[in-house]
């Protein structure tokens, strides 16, 4: 079978992420990556050798700062068969129709509504809903995380109620923009967002969310509290994670007390950009009483949803139709559960 041919529009946090991991797929081929602006990360994309593609209104401004471009987004949709956008939220319906018009697939992220695509994608949950698939979406960051551990939790032990408290990231770590640097910040829209999006791939699960920003820039952290319709054990519930694709446990009495720590053993993995990909449950912060479970974990919102965007790909295109099969093949790419 020929490669699928990928094009990556919008080359920031998520976007620069998606193109490392499609390069080093044996099924798929990086066509190029698109950038509104010839600064520093356009270069970087050259010195990767990736192709470079920009709007019709960015292409003077390359011109002028005398950085070479393989054409316009329009001219990357013509050799692409799937485009990853990673563009801000926002600019979804406008992509979309150009998609639609070019012929090509599209995934979009976290960012843009269900309704966008109709369709909302997590490889552990609900990777055959994608299959052939014109449109999907990636769910958030947040969102994918619940999605990896309370999918299993729920085929397990069944989840009558999940209560959720999300301590969020106040910017990324190479923003210098946003806030607060110092200071908690509520959602007071309530419940919040993240409920729902989980809905929009697990419809059955009840779920209620809260958030809290705060001035960290490095992961978020989740409280999630869930009621299970039997009476269970810590150690059931640590197995079932244990087993559970892209989950990592760790433990505070190993030192790992914080994200900080848990950023460290990223960088001591030595992956790319010091990546942690899995969602981090505090093993020895798993608790069960009765028929209530409680447990924290950790969320890097920069690259959790990379692997994910590299199976819906597989899904979308019918590379694989096995999920496990494409988690596993993601998964040896990038180095998961390698160690
Ligand atoms: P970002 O701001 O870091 O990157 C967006 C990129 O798109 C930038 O390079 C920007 O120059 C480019 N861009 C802007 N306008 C464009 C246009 N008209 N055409 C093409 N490119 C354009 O944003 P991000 O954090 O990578 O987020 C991208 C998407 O991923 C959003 O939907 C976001 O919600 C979602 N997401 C973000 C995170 C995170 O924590 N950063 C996590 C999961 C999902």
């Amino acid at each position: 079978m020929s490669k699928v041919r990928v094009g990556v529009n919008g080359y920031g946090t998520i976007g620069k992420r998606v193109a490392t991991a499609i390069a080093k797929q044996d099924d798929m081929e990086l066509v190029g990556v698109t950038k509104t602006r010839p600064n520093y990360e356009a270069k970087d994309a050259l010195a990767k050798g990736y192709g470079l593609y920009v709007p019709e209104e960015s292409v003077e401004a390359f011109a002028k700062a005398g950085i070479h471009i393989d054409g316009t987004v329009k001219d990357m949709l013509g050799k692409v068969d799937i485009v990853v956008d990673c563009t801000p939220g926002s600019l979804g319906e406008y992509y979309r129709d150009m998609y639609k018009a070019a012929g090509v697939k599209a995934i979009f992220q976290g960012g843009e509504d269900h309704s966008l695509t109709g369709i909302s994608f997590n490889s552990t949950a609900n990777y055959a809903e994608s299959w052939g698939a014109q449109l999907s979406r990636v769910v958030s960051c947040n969102t994918t995380a619940l999605l990896r551990t309370l999918y299993p939790i729920d085929k397990a032990l069944k989840v009558e109620n999940a209560y959720v408290t999300i301590v969020r990231r106040a910017v990324d770590p190479g923003d210098s923009k946003g806030g607060p640097v110092n200071g908690l910040e509520p959602s007071v829209k309530l419940p919040t967002h993240h409920g729902p999006d989980v809905q929009s791939v697990m419809p059955w699960l009840n779920i209620n969310t809260m958030a809290v920003k705060a001035s960290t820039t490095l992961m978020h952290v989740q409280t999630v509290v869930a009621q299970l319709s039997q009476q269970s054990t810590t150690e059931e519930v640590i197995d079932i994670l244990r087993s559970a694709p892209r989950v990592r446990l760790v433990k505070a009495s190993d030192g790992i007390k914080s994200t900080p720590q848990i950023m460290e053993l990223a960088r001591d993995l030595g992956r790319d950009r010091s990546d942690m990909y899995e969602i981090v449950v505090w093993e020895d912060g798993v608790k069960v009483v009765g028929n209530t479970l409680y447990y924290y974990q950790a969320v890097h919102q920069e690259s959790d949803v990379i692997p994910e965007n590299v199976d819906c790909i597989r899904s979308m295109c019918k590379v694989t139709q096995d999920a496990s099969e494409s988690v596993a093949k993601t998964d040896a790419s990038l180095g998961i559960g390698r160690e």
